[in-house]
């Protein structure tokens, strides 16, 4: 099916390049093969690059979760008790599946549209010395909030050398993360954001102290167990049989993304964040998040009084061709969201604006500005 094309602002899937997109039609091949060996290690050793780790790191096919549900399987048992920091709909969700699985989960909860304070991280790891992880989102695309994952480290390994498992599915490759130098056991994320890809693959780092963990390490695992990723991964191969066309991609996606280079990539991310919050809010829209931890990757806009998400959301579609994001959870209707990450540029950022501007006057909004 081929859709016309959209300005699809929605914080992932992202629209692709061209060069990723043709990249996906290559003939299949034998996976378990030299040339699917040689595309496996090139592709994990570069990824190190771009996650600044010199751990081991693994390529799961499965959408971001699946490389979620690894970082909890394969470091817990049921009856271990985790810190989970809320602040939005996927920290929750997280912490819904760690508990699906057996662990006890002390939910930290932060207002949405609040980052994680590292103070509240520290009182509830002296208060319970029992617990083994923390779980935190660096980026919360629900709320549009960075958290500031390098203080909280501090707290997490520094003072208190416990776990620390963090959902990057909507910063690597948008915001800065340093995987190694902020002592993240496991860090995962997913094709479809920041690694400029379709959905369908995810990623995962393990630090030494997270194979300490895997080893007695009792939760059921079969899909996602890391020690099967390893053991295949040292033949050159994945457990199961992995999404070549995304593999494909894979590797023309980290050729732009290191060619560009990261810093340039991040920078492009904050100026489009930058770009996108200045002209929603000359438009007198109110942001979620405060400057302070705003997202470079996505931007959460309250939906002002008098307007509906529904009809916004429809008339942007229709009659200007941009496609926004609701909000999530219990931010549903109380919030729209702008993706500016990945293959992003200034003229779609100002385009959805502009549309923006435009729709909100046929959809009951009365500009204060
Ligand atoms: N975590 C965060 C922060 C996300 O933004 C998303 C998806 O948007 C997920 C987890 C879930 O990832 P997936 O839908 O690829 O499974």
């Amino acid at each position: 099916m081929k859709m016309p094309k959209q300005n699809l602002r929605i914080p992932g899937p992202v629209s692709c390049y061209p060069e990723i997109m043709s990249a996906l039609t290559g003939d299949m091949i034998n996976h378990r093969g030299p040339e699917f060996k040689e595309m496996l290690y090139s592709a994990t050793e570069r990824l190190k690059k771009v996650f600044c780790t010199s751990n081991d790191l693994y390529i799961l096919t499965a959408s971001g979760t699946g490389a979620l549900e690894a970082s909890i399987v394969n470091v817990l048992s049921p009856g271990d008790r985790v810190l989970a920091c809320i602040g939005g709909h996927f920290a929750l969700r997280w912490s819904e599946m760690a508990e699906a699985h057996g662990a006890i989960v002390t939910r930290l909860e932060f207002e949405w549209g609040k980052p994680v304070e590292p103070e509240a991280v520290r009182a509830s790891l002296r208060k319970d010395p029992s617990i083994k992880a923390v779980m935190l989102v660096h980026n919360e695309s629900s709320t549009a909030v960075t958290n500031d994952v390098a203080s909280i480290a501090k707290v997490v390994k520094g003072e208190f050398g416990k776990l620390l498992i963090v959902d990057a599915v909507s910063s690597l490759g948008c915001i800065p993360l340093e995987t190694d130098a902020w002592g993240c056991d496991l860090v995962t994320t997913a094709s479809q954001k920041g690694l400029l890809l379709p959905p369908g693959l995810s990623f995962i780092s393990v630090s030494p102290m997270a194979w300490q963990a895997y080893n007695s390490a009792r939760m059921p695992r079969y899909y996602f167990d890391l020690g099967l990723a390893k053991s295949y991964y040292d033949i050159g191969q994945t457990p199961f049989t992995p999404s070549l066309p995304l593999f494909y991609a894979l590797k023309v996606a980290l050729d732009r993304l290191l060619e560009d280079g990261l810093e340039a990539v991040f920078t492009r991310h904050a100026v489009l964040a930058q770009r996108a919050r200045q002209g929603l809010r000359g438009l007198g829209l109110a942001l979620l998040a405060d400057d302070l931890c705003a997202s470079n990757a996505v931007t959460a806009v309250k939906i002002p009084e008098g307007v509906e998400f529904g009809p916004l959301q429809n008339v942007l579609r229709k009659e200007y061709n941009v496609i926004v994001a609701g909000g999530l959870g219990k931010l549903n209707g109380k919030v729209f969201r702008i993706g500016h990450m990945g293959a992003a540029d200034e003229a779609e950022i100002d385009d959805c604006v502009r549309a923006i501007g435009a729709a909100l006057p046929k959809v009951g909004f009365k500009s204060r500005v």
